[in-house]
């Protein structure tokens, strides 16, 4: 792969930091993994602007800081187990995966599961799994996860992946209505119970249920 201007790499490096990406350990690990290899053809260029970019299946590559700044509030440490529902091409468990000990990222869309594993593994990333799947429903046979994130937006916290959810564990996703302006917000799961945070106003895709139907070719 060739190499980031460094000039760039600066320049990307301190919009995320304005944008309130202030943890050197998220900061690091975005400086790890470059963007582009995620973006689409034309859209590649656009990979270390703070935008949004479409992905195939009518989804959406998130805007940096927004990664940046849902992996800060989720706090991952080293010895952790992530479940990611919302794989779309993989950027956002690339940057988990510089973090966590292993993540578990799923996607609903057949294809783009594929192409993000084939992303992750020309990069060399070899702790995340890929798996084609109902996220809502979570990953029974991996759980319960130290920590869990949602790209894309729920109208109400799903309840099967609280279950999911170690006690101590933190969860951050988007709420609301798709078409609508949607709240990030953090749960974490004490003894007592579940503490919300609301954390800004963001925009995501909606979290569908059951597994997207193949497209023919
Ligand atoms: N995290 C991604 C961007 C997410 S876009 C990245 O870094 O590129 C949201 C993704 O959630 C889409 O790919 C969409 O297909 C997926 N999705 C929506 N509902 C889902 C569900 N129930 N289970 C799994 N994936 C789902």
């Amino acid at each position: 792969m060739t190499a980031i201007p460094a000039e760039l790499m600066m320049q990307y490096m301190l919009m995320l930091r304005n944008s309130g990406v202030r943890d050197k350990r998220v900061l690091q690990a975005m400086e790890l993994i470059p963007r582009h290899p995620f973006a689409e053809g034309q859209f590649r260029q656009h990979a270390y602007e703070d935008a949004a970019l479409p992905i195939p299946s009518g989804q959406t590559l998130s805007m940096p800081s927004i990664v940046g700044k849902m992996t800060q509030a989720l706090d991952v440490g080293p010895r952790h187990k992530v479940l990611e529902i919302g794989t779309g091409t993989g950027f956002q468990a690339a940057v988990l995966s510089q973090l966590a000990r292993r993540v578990y990222s799923v996607e609903r869309h057949r294809d783009l599961a594929r192409s993000a594993q084939a992303t992750l593994q020309d990069l060399g990333i070899v702790n995340v799994t890929v798996i084609t799947g109902d996220g809502g429903l979570g990953l029974e046979g991996q759980a319960p996860f130290d920590r869990i994130i949602l790209t894309a937006a729920a109208e109400d916290t799903p309840s099967n992946l609280l279950a999911q959810l170690k006690e101590g564990g933190i969860m951050v996703l988007p709420v609301g209505q798709s078409d609508a302006v949607q709240t990030l917000i953090k749960v974490t799961k004490t003894e007592k119970g579940l503490d919300y945070e609301e954390l800004q106003e963001v925009r995501f895709v909606p979290l569908v249920e059951g597994i997207a139907p193949r497209v023919r070719q």
